[in-house]
C-alpha cells in the first residue's frame, strides 16, 4: 500500500498545548462536507479504515473497541437494570453495538446530527455500524441538544458520544444541556459523556465538571487508552442520581460478557476509576 503521513495538528485553543498526532495512511476512500463537518475516510496499512471529522481522527477499525466498550459497559453494568438507553452522537454505531449486547436493554435511542456519518459508517465500517437494523434500536438524525429539550421520556442511561466541544457538539457541554439530560433520566439514572484528554483538555474538563457538579449529586471520571487520540489517555465523565460505580455493579454479568470483549473486563471496571492526582484535583467539586 502506497502511504503518506496524515497529521492531526492539535489546535492551541482547544488542546491548550501545541502538539501533533501523525499516522501513516493509504488511499483516501471518501471525502465529503455535510452541513456540520468535513468527513474523510482513509485506508491504513495496519489499522483498517480510519474516520476523520474536521481533521480530527475519530476511530480506526483496529482500535475502536477501547472507546466503545468503555463508554457503554461501565454505566450499563453499574446500573441494576438498564432497559432504556439514549445515545447522543455515536454516528459510527460503535456505542450502539456495545449497548445492544445487554439483554436488559429493551430500547436504545440514538440521536446523531449528521446523516452522512451514519451512511458512510455503514459503507466503510460495517463491523462498527453493525446494529443499525437491530429492532431494539431507534435511530434518529437530529441535534442532540434539540432532542433533549423536547424529550418527554425517561432513560436509565444516557451516553454522550460526541465530537470535541466546538461546532455541532458545543451545546453538548453546556449546563442547559446537562440540566435537561438530568430531567430525562429516571430517578436512578446514570449519564456518561466522552470527556476528552485529562492532559490536553484540562480547562474543558474543569468547566464540564463545574456543570456536572451543579446538576448531579455525584460526578466522577474514568479513563481508557485510545492509541490515536491526543496523548492516548482518554476519559469519560460518569454522573449519577443514585448509583455510584461501586454501589452494586453487576459483576457476575460482567464476567459472563468479558470473554466476548477485547478491552472491558471486571478488573478494569474497578481500576478505570482510579485517577492520577492531577486529574482528581482538576475535577473535584469546588
Ligand atoms: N465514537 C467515536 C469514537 O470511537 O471515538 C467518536 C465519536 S462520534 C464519531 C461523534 C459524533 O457526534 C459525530 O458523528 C457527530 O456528528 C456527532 N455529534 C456532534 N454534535 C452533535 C449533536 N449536537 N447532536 C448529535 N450528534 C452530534
Amino acid at each position: 500500500m502506497q502511504t503518506t503521513w496524515l497529521n492531526e495538528d492539535l489546535d492551541q485553543t482547544i488542546f491548550e498545548v501545541g502538539a501533533r498526532v501523525s499516522m501513516r495512511v493509504g488511499k483516501k476512500l471518501f471525502e465529503g462536507q455535510s452541513d456540520f463537518q468535513k468527513l474523510e475516510i482513509y485506508e491504513t496499512p495496519h489499522y483498517g479504515n480510519m474516520m476523520v471529522l474536521d481533521g480530527c481522527v475519530m476511530l480506526t477499525e483496529a482500535n475502536e473497541f477501547s472507546y466503545h466498550e468503555m463508554i457503554a459497559h461501565v454505566p450499563l453494568f453499574a446500573h441494576p437494570n438498564p432497559e432504556r438507553v439514549l445515545i447522543i452522537g455515536g454516528g459510527d454505531g460503535g456505542a450502539a453495538r456495545e449497548v445492544l449486547r445487554h439483554p436488559q436493554v429493551k430500547e436504545c435511542v440514538m440521536v446523531e446530527i449528521d446523516g452522512l456519518v451514519i451512511e458512510k459508517s455503514k459503507e466503510y465500517f460495517p463491523t462498527i455500524a453493525s446494529e443499525f437494523n437491530n429492532p431494539r434500536l431507534t435511530l434518529l438524525v437530529d441535534d442532540g441538544v434539540k432532542y433533549i429539550e423536547n424529550n418527554k421520556t425517561a432513560f436509565d442511561v444516557i451516553l454522550v458520544d460526541s465530537t470535541d466541544p466546538v461546532g455541532p457538539a458545543e451545546g453538548l457541554f453546556s449546563k442547559d444541556f446537562y440540566q435537561k439530560a438530568y430531567n430525562s433520566l429516571k430517578p436512578n439514572g446514570i449519564l456518561v459523556a466522552q470527556a476528552e484528554s485529562p492532559y490536553y483538555f484540562k480547562r474543558t474538563q474543569r468547566e464540564l465538571f463545574d456543570v456536572l457538579h451543579s446538576v448531579f449529586s455525584y460526578a466522577t471520571l474514568y479513563t481508557t487508552n485510545i492509541p490515536f487520540y491526543p496523548s492516548g489517555m482518554w476519559s469519560f465523565a460518569y454522573a449519577s442520581k443514585e448509583y455510584k460505580e461501586n454501589t452494586n455493579p453487576r459483576y457476575t454479568d460482567m464476567e459472563k460478557m468479558e470473554e466476548n470483549l477485547q478491552y472491558f473486563n471486571r478488573k478494569l471496571y474497578e481500576g478505570c476509576f482510579a485517577l492520577p492526582t492531577f486529574v482528581k484535583k482538576n475535577i473535584e467539586k469546588k
